[in-house]
């Protein structure tokens, strides 16, 4: 029997429904349950795709190519799985579906309506997840906040499920803002509030959790028990942290993995989570510190990249070190910056994914700072792209070589539209999405970071290197450590007479984990770690 777990959000949006769903997934995996995790946003869009990542932050790649939230990231990196097409979903999903079902005549010519059929859709949808996965506990998160106009549906829909599935079955987390007003009192009323609507639609919350900036005082637990009936020791706090992969922890401590086991009636279990707090431990107590940048085109907003600076936490770990993120807006860096000023205390740089031309000539210059200078340097999709322009350039001597989605006109076009791609209209999930295998060539950077000759990586691209430039930029030296077994696509680049200059068509950061580091971002903070002892002429004492 599949239990199901739903995850509301009060007051606020972005006070951490998503890494709370994530952390209670990981309690539950700790205990040896099979989990399987859906995040379900309320707005049009069909996907997250074409958002844009100042808005909506990452659009996060599933290993089957669907482009999601990036919440669906941090599921990833909390639970140690891979999710995929089913593990986000949006109303605009929702409708186009049941319209595409009206339209063949699927509903006999009934009154197609918000109720029943929205919410059975919604409803297949979530059983769907536990049938295909056969796991014992589904946690749907509702993006959004009750209250808002988009989710009745959604509310109705979850209530639906626990009727059917039985209330012993269902549990409802609800996560919510306790305010503190500048006197440093707390204040449970909005949270009380965003409970009375959840139970206008029939849902009354098992579990509360409590998005505090300081401890929870036993007054507001004991009030938010009485007046919202839930029991104290039922309402967590969730007080601020900047370390969130310490928040499982967290709430292990305060007994959340049991409350839930016990309210579902699952078996009572030791919790397995040696590995999780091993790892926090070293994160929280780095032996060395050094800073890299990041030089892209969305860095204002930092979510645009989360999963770039979660994996370069992750390669700090295995490093054991911690690692300070510098954001350098690309279109910021000219011929007339000071580079060697602006770039002074870093110890690598990494240009990540990007579309259109905007921001592009800082990101060469950069690339050409950093390999005139022997900094290490990881290229991102579009970084890797940069890395090959710069290299065509200025050391190929292709005059103003470029991307022909920066410059169509260009003499040199060493990065062109794939071939595939050309006929393609409309922009939705029409890109190289999803994972493909990569063949390594040995003795390169690449192989020794893997230490296998094939990977498996996830892409999102429309562009690639233009092969007819291939065997040119060989012979000026660049060299293609990896493409697709069938010889066509490049997938890394890289410079042989530099400590550590990488670049990939794929995105490695999908895929690294607190627990798995990706083998990139550990060889690259080591060539970072080697460098700065370098730079700042310092023996290694320990060794
Ligand atoms: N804009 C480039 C392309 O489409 C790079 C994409 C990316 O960085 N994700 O190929």
């Amino acid at each position: 029997m599949t239990k199901y777990i739903f995850v509301t959000g009060g007051v606020i949006s972005g006070i951490g429904k998503g890494i709370t769903t994530a952390s209670l997934g990981r309690l539950l995996i700790n205990r040896g349950f099979k989990v399987n995790v859906v995040k379900i946003d309320p707005y049009l869009n069909v996907d997250a795709g074409v958002m844009n990542p100042f808005q909506h932050g990452e659009v996060f790649v599933t290993h089957d190519g669907a482009e999601t939230d990036l919440d669906v990231g941090n599921y990833e990196r909390f639970l140690g799985v891979d999710l995929n097409q089913q593990s986000n979903f949006t109303t605009g999903s929702v409708y186009y579906e049941v319209i595409q079902k009206e339209r063949r005549g699927d509903y006999l010519g009934q009154t197609v309506q918000l109720i029943p059929h929205i919410t059975d859709e919604i409803k297949r949808r979530i059983y769907q997840i536990g049938k295909d996965n056969h796991v014992d506990i589904v946690i749907t998160e509702i993006g959004g906040t009750i209250g808002d106009f988009e989710m009745p549906p959604y509310v109705e829909a979850i209530r639906q499920i626990a009727m059917e599935v039985g209330r012993e079955n269902t549990l409802f987390l609800h996560v919510s803002l306790i305010y503190t007003l500048p006197n440093g009192e707390s204040k449970s009323k909005p949270t009380q509030h965003s409970i009375r609507k959840l139970q206008e639609f029939g849902i009354q919350p098992d579990l509360l959790l409590c998005r505090t900036s300081q401890h929870l005082e036993d007054s507001i637990r004991r009030k938010i028990s009485l007046l919202c009936g839930i029991s104290e020791d039922f309402i967590i706090e969730g007080l601020d942290t900047d370390c969130v992969d310490e928040i499982p922890l967290n709430f292990e401590e305060q007994g959340m993995g049991h409350l839930v086991a016990k309210k579902l009636g699952l078996e009572r279990r030791a919790t397995l989570d040696a590995e999780w707090v091993a790892m926090v431990d070293k994160l929280k107590n780095p032996k060395y510190q050094t800073t890299i940048a990041i030089v892209g085109k969305y860095t204002t907003g930092s979510d645009a990249y989360i999963s770039v600076k979660e994996a370069i936490k992750h390669g700090g770990i295995a490093n054991e070190a911690s690692v300070k993120i510098d954001w350098i807006e690309a279109e910021e860096v000219t011929e007339l910056t000071n580079l060697d000023k602006l770039f002074e205390n870093i110890d690598g740089i990494l240009v990540p994914g990007g579309f259109g031309d905007r921001g592009i000539e800082g990101m060469l210059t950069t690339v050409k700072y950093a390999r005139e200078n022997n900094i290490p340097y990881f290229g991102l999709c579009l970084g890797m792209q940069c890395l090959v322009i710069e290299y065509a350039r200025n050391v190929a001597n292709l005059e103003n070589a470029n991307s022909t989605e920066v410059d169509e006109n260009t003499q040199y076009p060493v990065i062109d539209l794939m071939l595939d791609q050309r006929s393609i209209a409309d922009l939705g999930a029409t890109m190289r999405l999803g994972h493909y295998p990569c063949v390594l060539k040995e003795n390169t950077k690449s192989y020794e970071a893997f230490q296998q000759p094939i990977i498996i990586e996830r892409h999102r691209h429309r562009y690639e290197l233009n092969n007819d430039f291939r065997t040119e930029l060989e012979n000026a030296g660049l060299c293609f450590s990896g493409v697709s077994p069938d010889e066509s696509l490049v997938e890394i680049a890289e410079v042989p007479d530099h400590p550590w200059m990488v670049g990939s068509q794929f995105h490695p950061e999908f895929q690294s984990k607190p627990l798995a580091p990706h083998p990139l971002f550990k060889d690259f903070i080591s060539a970072v770690l080697t460098y700065q002892k370098q730079r700042m002429n310092i023996g290694d004492d320990d060794e």
